[in-house]
């Protein structure tokens, strides 16, 4: 997946201002593990990360506010990251976090996932991140399995109804698991309460 940033007409001195573009541009995931806020408890499942991290060895406090460096993440995988960056030497030997901002580091051309919600990294950058995120974490691989799962449901259900003459009753119990199938492959936004 990569996704695509807005071109913004202004900028702001307090990075967190940024909060309601970085959610839109994310598609409401988490740019690394790439869960959706409606499995992570809503909005309030995710902040801010800083791609170059604030603090650390190789903190970069001049890019704290600017939006390119701001990325939508899990608490996780925020907390998981932390100040973690990798040294010149390293970045050039390709030992990085891959950027899903850009089209070279979607994520399916660093790491494959199984159908058992494993990854199996493809590139030097799908190791380095699966490893330092965490990527093999136990809740992620039974969340990319369930999504896989949902996702051949879907399918399989939409191919039955394209077959098959149902009657109405198991035409409108199709219908019904093929909307909650959807709502789990994309599911619905919810804003947190503002006071
Ligand atoms: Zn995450």
């Amino acid at each position: 997946m990569v996704f695509t940033r807005r071109v913004l007409t202004r900028t702001y001195t307090d990075y967190t201002r940024y909060r309601p573009f970085l959610r839109q541009d994310f598609l409401y995931r988490c740019a690394y593990c790439l869960r959706h806020e409606y499995f992570l408890g809503g909005e309030a499942g995710c902040v801010i990360d800083h791609h170059r991290p604030q603090g650390g060895s190789y903190a970069r406090p001049d890019l704290i506010c600017v939006y390119e460096n701001l990325y939508w993440c899990c608490n996780e995988c925020n907390s998981i990251k932390g100040d973690t960056w990798p040294s010149s030497a390293e970045y050039t030997a390709a030992r990085r976090f891959l950027d899903p901002c850009q089209a070279e580091d979607d994520h399916d051309l660093h790491y494959r996932v199984e159908l058992g919600g494993s990854l199996t990294s493809l590139t030097t950058v799908g190791s380095y991140t699966i490893e330092n995120l965490i990527l093999w974490r136990e809740q992620l691989v039974y969340h990319r399995a369930n999504m896989i799962r949902w996702q051949q449901q879907y399918e399989e259900l939409l191919r039955l109804r394209e077959q098959y003459e149902l009657t109405e009753s198991a035409h409108e119990q199709t219908q019904a698991r093929l909307s909650e199938l959807a709502s789990w492959i994309e599911p619905p936004v919810f804003n947190r309460p503002r006071r």
